[in-house]
């Protein structure tokens, strides 16, 4: 299996790619944390001297052939294998504590699928903060989210999880990084357990099929990701695209949709630490329903 190992600081169509892969092939990404190495010990502190611009780097991207504007890449996470000890940090201006609290990292160790703080021992669970393709326009920088997926931070884009990308370049320019060993939701202080690691996925391609947000499907529920400055903007553009998505597989009117969705879809905050409301990611879940076809054809 190739292993891959350019890091890149944007989602760039610009990008070189550093592999091709066909429909159905496996890669292993080795990403950095999220600091690019820039925090080793306790004394490397994220202040007013930490180089911001070479944070959130994400290895790739992978050319996939075949895939044009307009498809969906399936991305099936396979493993996330984390180092053996990561940092969490504070961030100037980052998080609802922020001005009530000083500058810190902490280096946690990372074994046998648990770490420490604070004496006591917690169960990890490694997620991949940002994920996603090419977006068509102008570049993104990877700590930002968009329709394009990026720095999502939603911890269920772990082990065992499929993911449904719009395909909006050609080869589609799939990148990911800052894994995060442990998160809540949320992501209060604006760090995880940001810790390097090795993702291994597979990829696929399902043809033109309109998508407007990535989508993810666990074992049990789809969900629609969707982001926004605002909440509220953020929660209209997950719901669009739930109702859309629904609709099609279902053939119930947009009102039914709508009332089925309020109550049984979860909108659950994915990524809300931001200040002066720069971004909002959030995901909104329902079950899956075994009597329709899938809300995004399987490939
Ligand atoms: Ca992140
Ligand atoms: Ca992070």
């Amino acid at each position: 299996m190739t292993e891959l190992t350019q890091y890149v600081y944007a989602f760039d169509k610009a990008n070189e790619p550093i592999a091709r892969a066909k429909d159905g092939d496996e890669f292993s990404f080795r990403t950095l944390d999220c600091y690019s190495g820039q925090v080793c010990t306790e004394e490397d502190i994220v202040g007013e001297s930490f180089n911001f611009s070479r944070t959130n780097p994400a290895t790739g991207p992978l050319y996939v052939e075949g895939a044009m504007p307009g498809d969906v890449l399936v991305v099936d996470v396979l493993s996330v294998e984390v180092a053996d000890k990561g940092a969490v940090t504070t961030i100037p201006n980052i998080g609802p504590l922020y001005d009530r609290c000083v500058d810190r990292t902490r280096i946690l160790p990372v074994k046998d699928g648990k770490t420490e703080l604070g004496g006591l021992i917690i169960p990890i669970n490694p997620m991949i903060g940002v994920i996603g393709t090419a977006p068509a326009g102008e570049d993104v920088i990877d700590g930002f989210v968009g329709s394009h997926g990026g720095n999502m931070d939603n911890k269920l884009i772990t082990k065992g999880t499929r993911l449904y990308l719009p395909v909006r370049v050609p080869g589609a320019l799939l990148q990911m990084g800052d894994v995060h060993a442990a998160m809540g939701d949320g992501e209060l202080c604006g760090t995880g357990i940001e810790i390097p690691a090795e993702i291994t996925v597979k990829v696929q391609l399902v043809k033109n099929f309109e998508l407007h947000w990535p989508v993810l499907e666990t074992h049990d529920k789809w969900y629609v990701n969707a982001n926004a400055p605002k909440y509220d903007e953020a929660l209209m553009n997950g719901s669009k695209e739930l109702q859309r998505l629904l609709m099609n597989v279902t053939g119930w009117d947009p009102v039914e949709t709508y009332m089925y969705m309020s109550i049984q879809s979860d909108v659950e905050i994915s990524q809300g630490c931001e200040p002066c409301e720069v971004q909002l990611s959030l995901r909104i879940g329902t079950p899956k329903l075994p009597q329709f076809a899938p809300l995004v054809p399987r490939p």
